[in-house]
């Protein structure tokens, strides 16, 4: 099973990946609506959404105001 981080924006845990396009799928907070990265595996949305994650902590002030 696949653990997600949880929103990097609003801190909620209640995000899932689900698939947007025919071999594409993206990590979406079901709060704030923040998505991450499109991958072409849940997998590697997830690992593309634990990314941002790390990389969010850093530019946190640049997209605050993208929700
Ligand atoms: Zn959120």
């Amino acid at each position: 099973m696949v653990i997600l981080e949880s929103c990097p924006f609003c801190g909620s845990q209640h995000v899932e990946s689900s698939e947007v396009d025919i071999n594409g799928w993206m990590v979406e907070c079901m709060d704030c609506h923040a998505t991450g990265p499109i991958g072409r595996t849940k997998a590697l949305s997830v690992t593309a959404w634990c990314r941002r994650h790390l990389k969010a902590t850093v530019d946190s002030q640049s997209v605050a105001t993208a929700a």
